[in-house]
């Protein structure tokens, strides 16, 4: 038999594991020093009560015979009513009319992202932001499409536009971005849409950030015209309401999309009857309730909770003039290392001199060269420690 070769062409390992060896060999190595974590975009803060209400209630529902479930509905790759309903009610909020049959519950974004890849040729050019979320460049080597990059870079405030001169068949685009925090107006959007179209592509956009957009900049593609035409979006309960740990997501898909004259939501049912299961109704529940009206009220209290802690990191970077972006539309600070130090160099200074764990920029692109990723998903108080001792750290630089 063959391995699947393209698995050569992978990095050894994964950003994040990397960057977990090397904290947990520290910690080893260092037994009685406290390191803090600013690294991997976990969330610390526990679910909203009324998720927590709705998954006790389901799961008591689960032990009931009168009410107990086994797999969910296949109509609608087995999601439950409440749930689409909680989402088609929170799309409409921004005037965006979706049908069941346009949104597919999943256990997260990050298996969506790869599970929609099925729809695709293996001969298709795939264009990715640089620096971005690693999982768009490393799902795309596994199934040995060709990778073209669009460069974020300070000049072009971190958010890429299209160039004619480049054809590119799916586009990803990750608004608020991970991991340099920068999202895209209305402009931008449509910018990416118009080219979509030109090119016949099909635009992937990454979502999982847009419950920490501010002001009047959009949330989702489909508010962007033209979009349902040539946009899948992908979203997630994990940073928006703590779902990191219990996994849910949705993914949207117009029915007006089509390729070579074939609908991709039919394409997609077809391939999650076939590869899927579904999401606990426990799950979808405790999801259901997070997007009802105070379950977004209390989702939005912990986000406030994440800005604050962001507004303190921003707050040392500027005291000690170190430039910065981020933490505005987004949970990551994108900071430039000082002293023309690598991402690499820096991390290893932070981790010895600070005992603090951040991102290298590096592991996102190349583009990321010279910059670092903190994340503003610790406690308030690992927080402050976490400032205070990277201040002192800048300082002695
Ligand atoms: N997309 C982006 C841009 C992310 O940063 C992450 C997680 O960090 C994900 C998707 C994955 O989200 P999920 O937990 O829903 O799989």
């Amino acid at each position: 038999m063959k391995i699947n070769a393209n698995f050569r062409a992978l990095k050894e390992s994964y950003l994040f594991s990397t960057v977990g060896a090397k904290f947990t060999a520290y910690q080893k190595a260092h037994p009685e020093k406290r390191v803090i974590k600013l690294s991997i975009g976990d969330v610390t803060r526990p679910l909203a009560p009324v998720v927590v209400s709705a998954m006790e209630r389901a799961a008591r529902e689960m032990g009931d015979a009168a009410t107990f479930r086994g797999y969910g509905p296949d109509a609608t790759c087995y999601a439950y009513e409440p749930l689409l309903e909680a989402v088609r009610a929170r799309y409409a909020r921004r005037g965006i009319a979706l049908g069941s049959h346009e949104i597919f519950i999943s256990d997260g974004a990050k298996s969506d992202l790869s599970n929609l890849l099925d729809l695709f040729s293996a001969e298709n050019t795939v264009l990715v932001p640089d620096p971005v979320y690693p999982v768009y460049v490393d799902t795309n080597i596994m199934a040995g499409r060709r990778i073209l990059y669009a460069a974020a870079v300070r000049e072009n405030g971190f958010l890429p536009l299209p160039d004619a001169k480049v054809h590119a068949d799916i586009v990803y685009i990750c608004s608020p971005n991970n991991p340099t925090g920068a999202a895209y107006d209305r402009a931008g959007l449509q910018a990416w849409v118009d080219y979509a179209v030109r090119e016949d592509a099909v635009i992937l956009y990454d979502a999982a950030y847009e419950a920490f957009i501010e002001g009047g900049l959009p949330h989702s593609i489909f508010e962007i015209e033209g979009a349902r035409e040539c946009a899948i979006e992908i979203c997630s309960f994990s940073k928006t309401a703590g779902f990191t740990g219990i996994r849910c997501g949705y993914t949207v898909i117009p029915d007006s999309l089509k390729r070579e004259g074939v609908q991709l939501c039919k394409m997609f049912a077809r391939r999650q009857s076939t590869k899927f299961n579904g999401v606990s109704y426990i799950t979808q529940m405790g999801a259901a309730a997070a997007f009802s009206e105070e379950g977004e009220r209390q989702i939005l209290e912990n986000i406030a909770y994440y800005k604050q802690n962001a507004a303190k990191i921003g707050a040392m970077l500027d005291a000690h003039g170190i430039y910065y972006t981020g933490g505005k539309h987004s949970p990551y600070i994108w900071m430039q290392c000082p002293k023309g130090m690598t991402s690499w160099e820096f991390f290893d200074a932070l981790l010895e001199r600070a005992c603090v764990v951040g991102t290298p920029g590096s592991g996102f692109g190349k583009n990321g060269e010279g910059y670092f990723r903190i994340t503003a998903f610790a406690t308030k108080e690992n927080t402050a420690e976490a400032c205070r001792r990277m201040g002192d750290f800048l300082d002695s630089l």
